[in-house]
This record gives C-alpha cells, structure tokens and sequence, in this order.
C-alpha cells in the first residue's frame, strides 16, 4: 500500500463541554478523493482546520507524508473567506498565481476552467454566491501543493454549476492532486468521492467506498443516506 497522502490519529478536539472531534484515526490515500461527510455539527470543519494547523487539537496527531512540512504539503480552502474583496476578478487570480510562483498563463488556465470570464473586470467584493465559490476553487487550483483541503465546495452552486465543478474535481487526481473534501450534501458526496469518511457528533461512523460501507452498516444495497441512516 503507498504511503499515505495525510495520517490522523487519535485527534480530539473540545470546544468548553463540547466535544467537536472524538479520536479520529483516518488516512487519506494518495491521488483519492475522500469525503468527509456529515451534518451540521459533526466537526467536519474543526477537523479540517486541525490537518491544517489552524487549529490545535487537545490530543492526537496529523502526520504528512514523508514528513513534510504542512505548508508544503497541504492546502486549505475554508468555508466564507472573502480574500481581497476590492480587486477585480482577474487582478485576484494574477495575484495568487504570482504569489503561489505560477507561470503567467495560470490566472488564465483557472478563470477558463472555472467559467469566470463574465465576471473577470468585476470586483471580488460584488459577486454572486456562485461565481464567488468558483473563485475561491480558482485560487486552491493555482496553488502548489499536491493535497486540497476544500471546505464545502459546492455551496452556493447551481445544479449545472455543480455538475461542472464536480467533473473538473474529478481529473485532478489525474494531475498528482489528492482532495480531502467536507461535504454535507450526500449526493454531491456521492457524485464526487472515491471515498467517505462519514461523520457525526465527532466521531467517525465509518470510512470506505459505498460497496465497503454498505457492508460496515450491514446493507445489501443503498446509497449514502441508507448506510448513514443504518450507523446512527
Ligand atoms: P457545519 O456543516 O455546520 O459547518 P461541521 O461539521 O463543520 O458543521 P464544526 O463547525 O466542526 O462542524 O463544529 C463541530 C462542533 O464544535 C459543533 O458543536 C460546534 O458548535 C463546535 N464548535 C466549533 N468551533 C467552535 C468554537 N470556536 N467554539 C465553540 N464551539 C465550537
């Protein structure tokens, strides 16, 4: 078995009498994309934040592979961040791509693949949910790390915008890119991942592809909700 893109073992994390994650033992593997997946207030994003290093767990640990160091190795997306709201669309994109030691053609390539053209001379600061989450993946794209932390990256999308975004997710692993995604709509999950990481209440329910989870929740067919629905 290849060497692990990310290992975490043992993380727990409270918050006061909360506890947000439970002793959660997961391992992304390479060039996968693994969902984590589960409702509001799971801990989804606390565990994002954890492998990121925002935040630092009560116990346990986030091992990168070969070791290395997490600004190397990873990037995170967070949910409602707003970088440089008064610069226009296509001065962004040129900004990150300058700042991540992109060629000059990569602001161009994302905004292409992200369908930003129509709104490349407006300013961050004045776009619709939609366009404004597709300049966020924009941005993860054009940085240089091989693992993505994206934090739901479908909110604010239309159905077709979804669509889109999942097929180009899903030639990144083609390109040397590993994807840890948080999700809580299960069929987007189900579109997009190779693998879930199911989650509720901080602890982990269960890990695999659908047919290993139908067999974890002792279904004989299902999708996502059933094998959710069977673990709690
Ligand atoms: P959502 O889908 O709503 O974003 P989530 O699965 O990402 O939810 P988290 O945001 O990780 O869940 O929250 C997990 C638990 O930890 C929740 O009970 C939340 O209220 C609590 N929590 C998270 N951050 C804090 C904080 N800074 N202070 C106190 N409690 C927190």
């Amino acid at each position: 078995m290849a060497t692990p893109a990310l290992s975490v073992s043992g993380l727990t994390r409270r918050y006061g009498a909360v506890t947000a994650l439970a002793g959660i033992d997961l391992e992304v593997r390479p060039h996968e994309i693994l969902g984590l997946i589960g409702p509001n207030g799971a801990g989804k994003t606390t565990l994002m934040a954890c492998i990121a290093g925002l935040e630092v767990p009560d116990q346990g640990q986030v091992q990168t592979a070969n070791g290395a160091a997490r600004r190397d190795a990873l990037f995170y997306l967070p949910d409602g961040v707003h970088p440089y709201p008064e610069l226009r669309v296509a001065a962004l994109l040129a900004l990150f791509a300058a700042a991540f030691g992109q060629g000059s053609d990569a602001a161009r390539r994302v905004e292409a693949a992200l369908g930003l053209a129509p709104v490349r001379a407006k300013l961050a600061g004045t776009l619709s949910k939609g366009y404004r989450r597709r300049l966020l993946l924009a941005v993860a794209l054009l940085a240089p790390q091989p693992l993505l932390l994206l934090d739901e990256p479908f909110d604010g999308l239309d159905l077709h915008q979804v669509r889109s975004v999942v097929a180009l997710l899903r030639r990144l692993p083609a390109a040397g890119r590993t994807l840890l995604l948080s999700i809580h709509q299960l069929k987007d999950a189900e579109r997009v991942c190779d693998r879930f990481a199911l989650l509720a209440e901080g602890r982990l329910l269960g890990v695999g592809n659908l047919p290993e989870l139908l067999v974890q929740a002792g279904l004989s067919e299902g999708g996502l909700e059933e094998v959710f629905l069977a673990l709690t």
